[in-house]
């Protein structure tokens, strides 16, 4: 890896030394990198500072001035009140923070403050500040009238005045050394809008207008996405191009009388996604996509329809479910749908008997049988295909880049995979996740579906909610009443929920079957109680975990949720996609306490029913910490800058050209990719190792 003074430590620069280097620490800076890149967390300029003069009693207001004068004054009530009068070139206001007398120590005569907070009266005009910080010492230069004004994050240790100073003596310096990490030359970066890394970071350390810091931020919102981006390039590569694909020969020989046999025509959505499979499996490349829709958009139809292009092809194929009982669902609809075609598919669980499974086995290895349903056991390896030509993997979420990694390292055949979720998340996060994934969006459902009625009810309504449930079950129609269970909790949940369900059996619905799902049980048992439900002899399901897989039971018309206020809104949605499979008008009743402070939300997801702008939701309202949260690395570390609402155009970008540079050069060993391979060896060695590619 090449030197760049860049990475020396930050002891070496100007005014730093050994003693302050070490309190720098604490703010997260060890080299000059990470000084260059500490950039400030607010700017204010004249639009947002306030001159003295024009302060007004009710304001809000910023104001930059030096103490003229200060002292402690004790109240009547024994709170001690730090003051001090702030002057600027129009004026002395009184700044007043109550109970912080500690501050007549810190601060001098002839600092120069920045505060922020209300204005009110007290003995004339007072700024209460909820925030402050000293810009510049006694005797030092202040800021330059005219300017952006720019607030470092500081800490006890490093406070502001300290960072200003060090920025002060080295900023030109550090800038200058910003041009050896450029990997990107001047065409390429005007031609994305872009400004160079080091004008970006001039900008965000000193802006000359508000706009320029944003335009800095985009920069670096860009080298992040684009190195995440190179990651995935480099599984994708591994994955569909490193390996043989497999050509699929399209004869239409069972596409055609499939479409016949249909009683529905394909949506346009459908019809749309199924061509970029249709592409994907006809080219010399392997096939790594994800369809994403939303519950009932179809996508069982649209993974029937690839399976067939593989057997009619001569190939085999395969559909992997999480759970027995979707293997069992899926396997039944789709031989109703081939029957006509005279066509059968094999079903493959743990719980199929010796004989069956020495059928199935033999089958799968002779080709005798071209397609089969079946959970994970189905890729084992003691499995043996003929030619196995595609996997499909229904609800991604339960499978990681590794799991996915493993699909595609499977030896003999690299069959195509599909990969179908039902859990739609924004474009951006799609594309942040799955970047080494294809996308296909079933972003329509077939017509005529009447839409889940949603409505929200407030906790002493819950009686009229539970006539309302009785009145369901009175019709012969099954219902949910769904109990959040939160890790932390879980206990106390549990026994709250099994609580309401003694209640709810013996009280509320004593003439009613009524079952009771929750996380402590078994696998084995969940699906006993799940499949009661299904055959209809249980009428009321009282359940903690979400019921998330896509079990289909078309006779339950209403979910009951109860505190959902601890629901995210994606998982609400998954909830309600439980109802509404039927012909039926189906409901989902949102129980929630507007005191939480949440309702807003709810109304929000109340009003709509489209998955994707319930997910868009989700992450303007949890950001995109809490998303990666839910997922299976924790918070991205990676993205300070980035900003998945704002940075789409951004991200599609930055996909397009990581992929362009891996595939053109898999090893990034061409001159001009030296330094993207540098920055992923010393800043993304983690990741490279954890996807397993480098
Ligand atoms: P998903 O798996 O996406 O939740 P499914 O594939 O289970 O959705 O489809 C839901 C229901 O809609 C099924 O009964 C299916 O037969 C039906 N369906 C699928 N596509 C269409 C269509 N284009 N028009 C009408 N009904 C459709
Ligand atoms: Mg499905």
């Amino acid at each position: 890896m090449s030197f760049s003074h860049l990475d020396r430590p930050v002891q070496f620069l100007k005014g730093v030394g050994p003693k302050r280097a070490e309190s720098f620490v604490g703010l997260g800076i060890a080299t000059a990198r990470d000084l260059l890149y500490h950039v400030p967390r607010r700017y204010d300029d004249a639009s947002t500072i306030h001159p003295v003069a024009s302060l007004e009693v009710g304001m809000d207001a910023t104001v930059v001035g030096r103490v003229r004068s200060k002292g402690v004054i004790p109240t009547r009530s024994g709170l001690r009140v730090f003051q001090a009068v702030l002057q600027d070139e129009t004026g002395m206001i009184t700044v007043a923070w109550p109970g912080q007398p500690w501050l007549d120590r810190k601060l001098r005569q002839g600092d120069e403050l920045l505060v922020t907070g209300p204005v009110k009266f007290f003995h004339g005009r007072q700024l209460q500040p909820r925030e402050s910080t000293v810009l510049a010492r006694a005797g030092a230069e202040g800021r330059e009238r005219g300017r952006i004004f720019a607030t470092y994050p500081a800490s006890e240790e490093v406070p502001q005045w300290v960072l200003r100073g060090v920025f002060e003596r080295n900023l030109e310096a550090l800038l200058s050394w910003a041009d050896e990490d450029e990997y990107l030359d001047a065409e390429a970066a005007s031609a994305r809008g872009l400004l160079s890394l080091s004008e970006a970071l001039r900008c965000l350390h000193r802006p000359e207008r508000l706009e320029d810091a944003e335009r800095g931020r985009q920069r670096l919102a860009w080298d992040e996405l684009f190195f995440l981006q190179i990651l995935q390039a480099l599984v994708r590569h591994r994955a569909t191009l490193a390996s043989p694909g497999r050509r699929h020969l399209r004869t239409n020989a069972l596409i055609r009388p499939l479409h016949d046999a249909l009683p529905f025509e394909l949506t346009e959505a459908q019809t749309r996604v199924l061509r970029e499979i249709y592409a994907d499996m006809t080219a010399d490349r392997r096939m790594n996509r994800l369809v994403q829709g939303d519950v009932g958009s179809g996508k069982t139809v649209v993974a029937l329809f690839a399976m067939l292009l593989a057997v009619e092809g001569d190939r085999q194929a395969v559909l992997m479910a999480p759970t027995e009982l979707l293997a069992e669902q899926h396997a039944r609809r789709i031989g109703e749908m081939i029957r006509p075609l005279g066509l059968d598919v094999a079903l493959l669980t743990g719980s199929v008997g010796t004989a069956e499974r020495r059928r199935i086995l033999d089958g799968l290895r002779t080709g005798g049988i071209p397609l089969a349903v079946g959970t994970h056991a189905l890729i084992q390896d003691t499995v043996a295909f003929q030619d196995l030509g595609l996997v499909v993997v229904d609800e991604q979420h339960r499978f990681g880049v590794r799991q996915r990694m493993a699909l595609a390292d499977s030896p003999e055949h690299h069959p195509d995979v599909l990969i179908m979720s039902a859990t739609p998340i924004p474009r951006s996060l799609a594309l942040t996740l799955y970047g080494d994934l294809d996308l296909s969006l079933l972003d329509e459902l077939p017509p005529g579906r009447s839409p889940v009625k949603t409505y929200l009810r407030l906790p002493d309504k819950r009686e009229s909610v539970h006539r309302f449930v009785e009145t369901e079950l009175e019709r012969g129609r099954q219902a949910y009443i769904v109990y959040p269970l939160v890790s932390e909790s879980e206990k106390v949940d549990l026994l709250a929920a099994t609580e309401e369900f003694e209640r709810l059996r013996n009280e509320v619905f004593p003439h009613r079957r009524i079952g009771l799902l929750h996380g402590q049980l078994s696998g084995e048992e969940k699906e006993r109680v799940m499949r009661s439900f299904l055959a209809g002899d249980i009428e009321l399901l009282v359940a903690t975990t979400v019921i998330e897989v896509g079990i289909d039971v078309p006779n339950a018309t209403v979910m009951v949720i109860e505190h959902a206020e601890r629901f995210g809104l994606s998982q609400l949605h998954q909830l309600r996609g439980r109802v509404g499979r039927g012909a039926g008008q189906s409901h989902c009743i949102l129980v929630a306490d507007p005191a939480d402070g949440s309702f807003q939300r709810l109304k929000l997801f109340r009003d709509t029913s489209d998955g994707f702008e319930v997910a868009r939701l989700d992450l303007e309202i949890r950001g995109q910490g809490d998303l990666f949260g839910a997922q299976q690395h924790g918070r991205d570390p990676t993205l300070r800058f980035a900003d998945l609402l704002r940075d789409e155009a951004l991200l599609v970008r930055a996909q397009a050209d990581a992929r362009r540079v891996v595939e053109s050069d898999p090893g990034l060993a061409a001159p001009q990719h030296t330094r993207i391979r540098g920055h992923l060896l010393s800043r993304y060695r983690d990741r490279l190792e954890m996807f397993g590619v480098g």
